[in-house]
């Protein structure tokens, strides 16, 4: 693309925290750059339907609402570029952006909108059988598991979520937890007992994914002690999420859980100018309605910030 000179705004990420945000920035009158990101559309892209965001009375897919959030920045005359945002100054002001596409971005406000990522186990048969057996998206590859048994590590909305998924191509799911109690919501837990092709394992741990070399067979788990092995054709892992600040590291304050430190409900950083929306600043409530909100927050804050540019 053409050197896009100073822009107003820029925003980092396409998740619903970037979209709105940027709708926001360009009805205030600013000039508008969301850099998509490495997923544009976040991690709502793999979400095959949402039924809590409000507006909608069905269920909404996510790549859908993405793609609408996308088309309305759009339309506010919000500028969208491909890259990826590799790392940052934001030591002074016209603030700079590096893109992986070699692009350097210059602007006078920032919002991170980077989200999260997977996290994972961290066993070796995780990383041996990625893409051979072993996914962090039921809605992207839980396809491929038709009439197999698969399994899904984790108690929270997510793994729920995606147990419920793959019953529909599966031929029976293991939710296997490490606790004797949910974190999921109790609608997506009665949904679940509702469910005959899912088996709960309740207080048991993954030790390691087994395989013949070429895709995964079994699963060694630990429960009371006891070694305990299951055979399965696919593991999916949805144990929670990582902020993606990697990049801000010693440009702003971060917590120890890796999300950028905000200033109460307000999306202000530590760095004057630079803010910060969504589950990047986000641990307990990351939820697309509640990014959204605050990229609007973002947004106004930002706007107040160049008016006293
Ligand atoms: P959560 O943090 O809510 O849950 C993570 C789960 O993984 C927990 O049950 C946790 O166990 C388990 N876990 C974490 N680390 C490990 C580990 N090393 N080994 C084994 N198990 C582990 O993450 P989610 O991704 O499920 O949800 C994140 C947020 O997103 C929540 O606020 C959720 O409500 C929201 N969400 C909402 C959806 C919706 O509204 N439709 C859909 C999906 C998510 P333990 O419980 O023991 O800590």
């Amino acid at each position: 693309m053409a050197d896009p000179g100073i822009v107003d705004i820029l925003i980092i990420g396409s998740g619903p925290a970037g979209y709105s945000a940027s709708i926001y920035a360009a009805r205030a009158g600013r000039s508008t750059l969301v850099i998509l990101g490495p997923q544009p559309g976040g991690q709502l892209i793999i979400t095959s339907f949402i039924e809590n965001y409000p507006g909608f009375v069905d269920p909404i897919s996510g790549p859908i609402l993405m793609d609408q959030m996308s088309k309305q920045a759009e339309k506010m005359g919000v500028t969208m570029v491909n890259d990826v945002i590799r790392s940052v100054d934001f030591s002074s002001r016209p603030f700079v952006c590096y893109g992986e596409s070699g692009i350097r971005y210059e602007s006078k406000a920032i919002i991170i909108a980077t989200g999260a990522t997977a996290k994972w186990l961290g066993i070796p048969g995780e990383v041996r059988y990625r893409g051979a057996g072993v996914s962090a998206c039921a809605t992207c590859d839980g396809f491929f598991f038709r009439d197999k048994k698969v399994a899904v590590i984790g108690g929270g909305n997510t793994a729920v979520e995606e147990a419920l998924y793959l019953t529909k191509f599966a031929e029976s799911v293991m939710l296997i937890h490490r606790r004797n109690e949910l974190r999921a919501e109790k609608i997506m837990q009665i949904r679940l007992s509702a469910n005959p092709k899912i088996e709960l394992l309740w207080n048991t741990k993954v030790v390691d994914i087994l395989g013949n070399g070429s895709k995964v067979t079994e699963l060694l788990l630990e429960r009371d002690g006891e070694e305990v092995r299951r055979a399965v054709d696919g593991v999916f892992i949805a144990i929670g999420h990582q902020p993606a600040t990697t990049i801000f590291d010693g440009q702003l304050l971060i917590n120890a859980g890796g999300y950028v430190i905000v200033d109460g409900v307000s999306s202000r950083t530590s760095v004057p100018g630079v803010f910060a929306a969504g589950d990047v600043r986000n641990s307990d409530y990351r939820q697309a309605i509640v990014s959204a909100g605050q990229g609007c927050i973002a947004a106004i804050d930002a706007d107040g910030f160049l008016s006293n540019f």
